[in-house]
């Protein structure tokens, strides 16, 4: 038996409700399509005006947390944006590839974030329109605080994606420094506002994990509860591969997400989004409840994989599963 959802029914707010457009999110990014194509930008434009959602978008900003945090953290992750990187070296440098490595490495080590990878750039990840000579992503993830991102939906979780995209907005302004310090070009791409390319498929190639049922990516280190930043480049790193933990079978026969999801916008089966069939969370159900409760967070919070210490754990017992089956 499913926990009762303390948040159902919810009846969104009407002032909100009268700024949905007539257009769909889901046709927006594509549900139903048969053939590939790039993502467009749905939501956090970095211009409202200019996405059929964005009057939503900008509504998102009047609903008062009730928390300073938010107003502080926004505006430093603004002063970090703003900063100057330094200029181009003349001197390019060139290492061999475990070098490499250990450089990227120091990010993580200086706790400017927990992980780090590197994947080719494949065009079709970068949004509608836009265009790129980069030929590498490097990706940077930093871990929520569980304790509060647990508290999802309440606006201490929404603070703590602040906090985390501030520090994913800086570490991507760091590397890219550093490389340019290096004497490669370097472009730092952060969120939360869309811009250049989505970021969960390049992540899911740099090894950051699988694609949830929720939407979100799940890594065994530290399940949904992470942010992302990029950096596009050219510099001649050793790339990452993609790695499976078993996230997608067990995402098959697990419903906590869809249970706790308070609009019912997690559904049970993949869907055909852009010509790839995968988890698919409905953008017109979610928007809502996203907006009202500053970002909400409930899926990435209530995912097993989530919780201190559960993930590698699931991540070992999934893997001796399926050597038992090959071995059958
Ligand atoms: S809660 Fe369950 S179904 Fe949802 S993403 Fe996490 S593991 Fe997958
Ligand atoms: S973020 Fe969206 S999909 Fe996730 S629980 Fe909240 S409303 Fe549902």
């Amino acid at each position: 038996m499913p926990r009762e959802n303390p948040y159902r029914p919810f009846n969104p707010n009407s002032a909100q409700m009268d700024l949905m457009p007539e257009i769909s999110g889901n046709e927006i990014n594509g549900l139903g399509e048969t053939e590939v194509r790039n993502p467009a930008v749905v939501y956090w434009a970095k211009n409202p005006e200019e996405i059929p959602h964005g009057k939503m978008q900008s509504w998102f900003y009047t609903v008062d947390p009730g928390l300073p945090e938010f107003a502080a953290e926004r505006n430093k992750r603004q002063a970090i944006l703003d900063q100057d990187l330094p200029k181009v070296v003349g001197q390019t440098a060139y290492y061999p590839e475990a070098q490499w490595q250990k450089k990227l490495e120091k990010f993580v080590q200086d706790n400017d974030c927990e992980k780090i990878g590197v994947t080719e750039l494949d065009p079709s990840w970068l949004f509608e329109g836009e265009r790129t000579e980069f030929r590498h992503v490097i990706i940077a993830a930093v871990h929520h605080d569980y304790e509060r991102i647990s508290k999802a939906p309440n606006p201490i979780a929404g603070a703590e994606v602040m906090v985390q995209y501030t520090r994913a907005a800086s570490v991507a302004k760091k590397i890219a420094a550093w490389l340019h310090q290096e004497g490669w070009e370097a472009e730092p791409v952060t969120g939360p506002m869309a811009s250049r390319l989505a970021m969960i498929p390049a992540a899911i190639q740099a090894g950051f994990g699988e694609l949830g049922k929720h939407g979100s990516l799940i890594n065994p280190e530290f399940g949904s509860s992470f942010r992302l930043s990029a950096v596009l480049t050219n510099a001649p790193l050793p790339l990452d591969e993609p790695q499976t933990h078993g996230v997608d079978d067990f995402c098959s026969s697990c419903k906590i997400c869809e249970d706790a999801c308070p609009p019912f916008a997690i559904t049970a089966d993949k869907q055909l989004v852009r010509g790839i069939e995968k988890w698919y969370v409905d953008f017109d159900r979610c928007l809502p409840f996203f907006n009202e409760h500053q970002g909400c967070a409930i899926c990435i919070a209530e995912c097993p994989w989530s919780r201190p210490g559960v993930g590698l754990n699931l991540a070992k017992k999934l893997a001796r599963k399926s050597l038992k089956t090959n071995d059958q």
